[in-house]
């Protein structure tokens, strides 16, 4: 932070700076640097260890995007699973499917959800819904003693840094595949292409040796660093290309739609590459 201007640092030669009108709250908690405030253009924001989380103005793009291509690419999703997620946006996309039964959240900070709730409530507003379950753990973990138990998993997760490291790893990806069902399927936010090509590379690479159907979407997120955001997803039987007509229904969204679902699958040449397409 300098002055009133907050610089989230992508490189050393490169970064994402927002005028802040407001600290709400600044805490160092056992697992992160949390700030929470209140900028002139995005809404209240969340920062974790100086990394933009979410903004009021731009959140729904991830969240949607995390949530409804999974979803809508299983036939059933009755029993979901998001590791990380603590502002309890792509919980409050979860919830928009009738046909899930319950959606478990597994962040390992309660503070993120503590002060979520407190600054960002429209983002976090379903996290006391009747068929949320909220725990407070290692997502990493949670997914190791889980078997043949969710129909779709969301990894919502920090960066590759601090408790968020494990989530990264083969180990992770062939945990969430003997967790899943016989036909489940996951989704990963896997971060930027421009400044974290290898990273995209990696994990398209260690969840390609797990599970048949891997596919790499993207969505444009303004206050995200590039803007350009992947998502990694993985599937044992159904296929997001292909998903029957009648498999979608219409659903309140401000980014996603079933057109925008399929399309989000279309990648630049350079990062079809990244992907190993
Ligand atoms: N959408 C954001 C992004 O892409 O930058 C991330 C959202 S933020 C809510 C991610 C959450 O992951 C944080 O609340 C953090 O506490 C949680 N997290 C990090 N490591 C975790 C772990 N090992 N288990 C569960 N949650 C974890």
């Amino acid at each position: 932070m300098s002055g009133n201007w907050y610089t989230e640092k992508q490189t050393e030669n490169f970064g994402i700076t927002m005028k802040i009108n407001k600290t709400l709250h600044v805490e160092q908690t056992e697992w992160q640097f949390l700030e929470m405030a209140e900028t002139a253009e995005w809404g209240n924001m969340l920062f974790l260890d100086g990394m933009v989380m979410t903004s009021q103005k731009d959140e729904f793009v991830y969240h949607e995007m995390v949530a409804h291509v999974p979803l809508f690419t299983h036939p059933n999703p009755e029993n979901v699973l998001v590791v990380g997620g603590g502002d309890g946006g792509v919980i409050r996309e979860v919830m928009k499917h009738p046909k899930v039964k319950k959606a478990t959240l597994v962040d390992i900070d309660g503070k993120v959800i503590e002060y979520s709730k407190k600054y960002l409530p429209e983002i976090a507003g379903e996290l006391d819904n009747p068929r949320v379950e909220v725990i407070v753990g290692d997502g990493f973990m949670h997914i190791a003693k889980s078997e043949n138990e969710y129909d779709v998993i969301m990894v919502d997760s920090t960066e590759p840094m601090g408790p968020a490291v494990d989530l990264f790893t083969k180990g992770f990806y062939a945990g969430i595949h003997k967790a899943l069902k016989e036909d489940g399927l996951f989704v990963a936010q896997s971060d930027n292409p421009w400044f974290k090509a290898d990273l995209i590379k990696q994990v398209q690479s260690d969840v390609k040796e797990i599970f048949p159907i891997t596919k790499l979407y993207t969505a444009n997120i303004p206050t995200y660093p590039s803007g350009l955001w992947c998502f990694t997803i993985g599937s044992k039987k159904h296929d997001p290309l292909n998903v029957p007509a009648e498999q979608f229904h219409d659903i309140d969204t401000k980014y996603y739609t079933k057109e925008l679902h399929t399309a989000a699958f279309v990648l630049p040449k350079f990062v079809k590459d990244l992907a190993g397409e």
